[in-house]
């Protein structure tokens, strides 16, 4: 809204008058030559103006009309012909009106907004007394003005200052049509705030008044008769000045609003009184997976809900905010994807007319369930009214104060709380929906935010603090203990301690039994019918128990020939066909076809799920095919010779690989170790012979680590640090990035060597334990075996006197659907939800949803004692 006295050319019309205040008359122009352009007193005229310029006469008569108005602004012009106006102008503009022209303020909402002068634009072929009325108006009204000739010269003078008032002459339809002006002016951006006036000619009096449609059609506000009383004008002016000019500068002001919800991280969304979603904005498409067209005129009813909420708090909710109170707390939403989000949220009813509620207003940001704060939450749920104002500040506070100790006992330094309350606020905007939590994944989201607002050397100091901590070891998750759960506390304790519950005295005699090795079937020749069982090897639906019945319990070599053979094993290591298959036997035979789980099938059917996953895209696209052969060799002998049972038995049997490996993975050790021992121990069975030095310590330390990382004690690490490196990273690049930055910011994540390591942990973790996500008839053929093998070890507990190590896997009383729904819940969602997240599993995700449920009936069957469905 400037009014600097910029006086330029106009390149389409007619003439382009300067400020009121600058000049003391639109008409202070003299006759110039055709062809010719000057600038008189500031003004400039363009000589193929359609009419002759006005006269001195007129010029005269207004000036002699504005003795005494005030004079507003800089006069800095003066000498030559100007000079004399200016001074007039000065004279003359002091106190004709007293208008002081100065910026009033307005308020919109608690915004303090200040409006500069009105600037008005006249559109007016040619000058007459209206014309004149209205410019005298402005003056005295205290507005700014300038004159446009045509109705392209009055676009351009409008996108120039962007005026608040545009008069247009609409009485003489032979220099322009007043319509189309308007028209052309609201073809302009800038004019969605600006109020159009249609002066229209007088009416005799036995002429019907003709309708105001056509001119509200055509853009314009208002219609204004013909007078050319100055005082008839300016109070037109003024009334749209009160009136719509003012509601145009407020709704301006909520661009700014709009701006600011359209950028923040918080979740939004208002609805209607009666609950229509009327706005979104991109944080909340962002969090629940919607896009805003979607949602936007929808009923919240309409919305699928989550059922993780308690019965009775939509009713809760509503009763509070419909009587006009504000209410928070935590709740949890469905995202489109189905999955369940906890938020926390605060709704606030909005009055507007009436004193009525018009809208709710919802702010939402990701709730993160650490050491089961939802409780605490739940508790501190708040239904608040004008009263309950400082109630909800304290309650604020408290959240506060309870963050900052948090915050305080993670920091060394013991930061500024208040800071560190900041920085947690916006942390927990960032955090996702896994409900993975350790107090490390706190710290990262905490350095995460404060990373958003601090300067470059502090941003990039705080990117090395996370990169330590995402490779250190920190990630151990304080596990919430579950007293209404035996069985998953069973399986806690049974597959996550070692050494804890260790009694001494009762030595694990470690069954070396290896009359097993069975005489080498020759594979030169593989039978026709497992040759065509193998066809399928590629299908995740793939049976490996009818494998495992054809091939006589030797399931492991027949599909590691296949499947190396398909990822081009030998020819990576520059073996043999010979050497891998005699490895294969040897491997296989290592395994204890006695144990009931963990023999060679179960080895062959986590080598099928790695050899699965390293055809899936993102994981191609991440390994390199070392990390591929690697992950084929670790999956085949993750488990040899593992003597069915776990290690925490071994531990408290005192066995001698419990003391050789110091209760330390005492299994995962043996595993790794055995089997490089084997594989070197006879060249005629060494895939590893003319591996070259230098490549054979970069597989050696692969296949290690995935072994290793088959231990269920760091379980939780490794899923956290998956989440944390690689889902919530991709997320982020996939919010934020266009598709071509997309593809080289997800490589850069999935590529780096220590998310390389990462993702080659999971895959093997998740082919481990695949067996929730295979066909049902398997997943139940599975589920019976590592409870027979519990079973056994809980027999052999109690005969030897050892501690029961997990007492619920008793044959006479346990419940197998509960320990597998167990099973699932601590250890299997989260992990293949992040899986699913990387390697898109479909397929997989469908069975285990498949298989819970069917746990899940059996369960509820079983407690009603009806008879249990059978597969089909
Ligand atoms: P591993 O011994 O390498 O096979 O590690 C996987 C762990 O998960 C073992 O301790 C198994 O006993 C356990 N596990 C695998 N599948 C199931 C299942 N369906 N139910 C209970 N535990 C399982
Ligand atoms: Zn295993």
């Amino acid at each position: 809204m400037g009014c600097a006295p910029s006086i330029h050319v106009s390149q389409s019309g007619v003439i382009y008058c300067r400020d009121s205040d600058e000049s003391n008359s639109p008409h202070q122009t003299t006759t110039i030559s055709q062809g010719t352009a000057a600038t008189l007193h500031g003004l400039f005229v363009k000589t193929d103006a359609a009419e002759t310029i006005p006269s001195a006469l007129t010029f005269q008569s207004r000036h002699s009309r504005n003795n005494s108005s005030s004079c507003r602004g800089d006069r800095r012009e003066g000498g030559g012909v100007g000079g004399a106006h200016v001074r007039i102008e000065a004279e003359t503009q002091t106190s004709h009106t007293g208008v002081k022209v100065s910026a009033t303020e307005q308020c919109v909402g608690p915004m303090r907004l200040t409006q500069e002068p009105i600037q008005v634009l006249l559109v007016f072929a040619k000058e007459d007394s209206q014309s004149d009325a209205f410019w005298w108006a402005c003056d005295r009204a205290g507005f700014r003005c300038n004159i446009a000739r045509t109705p392209e010269s009055a676009v351009e003078c409008f996108l120039d200052k962007h005026h608040e008032i545009v008069v247009i002459d609409g009485r003489h339809s032979c220099y322009f049509e007043a319509e189309a002006a308007c028209r052309l002016i609201r073809a302009t951006k800038p004019s969605e705030n600006t109020v159009i006036l249609a002066v229209v000619p007088q009416k005799p009096a036995d002429q019907d008044e003709p309708s105001v449609l056509p001119l509200l059609c055509a853009g314009f506000n208002r219609r204004f008769v013909e007078s050319s009383s100055v005082s008839a004008c300016c109070n037109e002016l003024i009334q749209m000045e009160h009136g719509e000019v003012r509601c145009q500068f407020k709704l301006r002001a909520y661009n700014s609003v709009f701006m600011a919800l359209e950028h923040c991280q918080e979740a939004v969304e208002i609805t209607s009184e009666d609950h229509i979603i009327q706005y979104v904005n991109p944080a909340f498409e962002r969090m629940m997976g919607y896009h805003k067209g979607e949602l936007i005129g929808k009923e919240l009813t309409e919305l699928p809900k989550s059922d993780k909420n308690r019965a009775d708090l939509l009713d809760a909710i509503n009763t509070c905010i419909n009587k006009g109170k504000e209410w928070q707390g935590i709740y949890y939403a469905r995202k489109k994807s189905g999955d369940s989000l906890q938020q926390h949220v605060r709704i606030t009813p909005v009055l507007g007319q009436g004193g009525k509620i018009r809208h709710f207003v919802a702010i939402k940001r990701p709730h993160v369930d650490n050491n089961n704060q939802v409780h605490k939450f739940n508790k501190e749920e708040r239904c608040s009214g004008e009263h309950s104002q400082s109630e909800c500040h304290s309650l604020r506070h408290r959240d506060r104060r309870k963050d900052s100790v948090d915050a305080r006992s993670i920091s060394s330094r013991g930061s500024d709380a208040s800071s560190l309350q900041n920085r947690r606020f916006s942390s927990v905007a960032r955090i996702h929906s896994m409900t993975i939590e350790a107090p490390i994944t706190k710290v990262i989201n905490i350095i995460n935010a404060a990373q958003e607002s601090s300067p470059v050397p502090v941003a990039e100091a705080l990117d090395r603090v996370l990169e330590i901590l995402r490779t250190a070891e920190l990630y151990s998750p304080q596990l919430a203990s579950k007293d209404d759960d035996p069985h998953a506390n069973d399986l806690v304790g049974g597959l996550m301690n070692d050494g804890l519950r260790r009694l001494s005295g009762n030595e694990y005699v470690f069954c070396k039994n290896m009359s097993q090795l069975a005489v080498p079937v020759t594979l030169i020749d593989v039978p026709p019918p497992i040759a065509e069982m193998l066809n399928d090897e590629e299908c995740w639906e793939f049976n490996i128990l009818e494998l495992e019945a054809a091939t006589h319990k030797r399931p492991l070599t027949y599909l590691g020939l296949k499947v190396f053979a398909s990822f081009g094993v030998c020819a990576f290591l520059n073996c043999s066909d010979a050497t891998l298959r005699s490895w294969l036997q040897l491997i296989e035979a290592s395994y204890h076809s006695s144990n009931s789980y963990h023999n060679s099938t179960h080895a062959a059917d986590v080598l099928h799920a790695t050899a699965h996953f390293l055809r899936k895209d993102s994981v191609k696209n991440s390994l390199d095919r070392l990390d591929e052969v690697a992950a084929l060799i670790a999956a085949t002998v993750h488990d040899v010779d593992h003597p069915g049972r776990t290690n925490s038995f071994l531990c408290n049997a005192g066995s001698e690989l419990a003391i050789l490996y110091n209760d330390t993975a005492v299994l995962e050790s043996h595993h790794a170790a055995l089997a490089f021992q084997l594989t070197v121990r006879d060249s005629k069975s060494n895939i590893f012979k003319n591996t070259d030095r230098n490549q054979f310590r970069i597989l050696r330390q692969a296949i290690i680590d995935m072994v290793l990382a088959t231990e269920m004690t760091r379980h939780f690490e490794h899923v956290s640090k998956f989440v944390n490196s690689i889902n919530k990273p991709m997320v982020a690049v996939e919010e934020t990035s266009t598709s071509s930055v997309n593809s080289d910011s997800e490589a850069n994540i999935r590529n780096s060597p220590e998310n390389r390591l990462l993702i080659k942990r999971m895959l093997i973790k998740c082919a481990d334990v695949a067996n929730p996500c295979r066909p049902l008839e398997l997943c139940i053929e599975w589920a019976g075996r590592i409870s027979e093998e519990y079973f056994a070890q809980t027999d052999e507990e109690k005969s030897q006197g050892l501690p029961v190590v997990m007492p619920v896997f008793d044959r006479n009383t346990c419940s197998v659907p509960k320990s597998q729904i167990s099973f699932i819940d601590y250890f299997i969602t989260d992990m293949f939800d992040a899986w699913d997240a990387f390697a898109s599993l479909p397929g997989l995700m469908e069975h285990l949803s498949e298989n819970y449920q069917y746990w899940k009936g059996l369960d509820e069957m079983k407690c009603k004692s009806l008879r249990p469905p059978t597969p089909s």
